[in-house]
């Protein structure tokens, strides 16, 4: 158990976004949990299922990714986080 497998995108706050690397290329890019919402099944999936369906937008790569939290206002002095 981890945050991944207790949290839905509809449980994050705005102030968060996914962060998505590539676990064979290295290729990180971000997500909006907005962006998991759009999706019709997006709502139902907690993040360990968002995780194992993403895969990487590389040309040819196609590889799977692994997620993190990051907080979007790093300056905030909020510490801490489930990350
Ligand atoms: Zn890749």
């Amino acid at each position: 158990m981890n945050w991944k497998t207790d949290l839905r995108a509809a449980d994050l706050g705005n102030d968060v976004r996914l962060e998505l690397t590539c676990k064979r290329c290295g290729a990180v890019r971000f997500l909006s949990p907005d962006v998991i919402l759009a999706h019709h099944s997006g709502r139902h999936l907690y993040l360990d299922q968002v995780e194992v369906r993403a895969r990487c937008k590389q040309r040819g790569c196609n590889g799977p990714m692994r997620m993190a939290l990051v907080r979007k206002r790093e300056a905030s002095g909020f510490v801490g986080g489930i990350a």
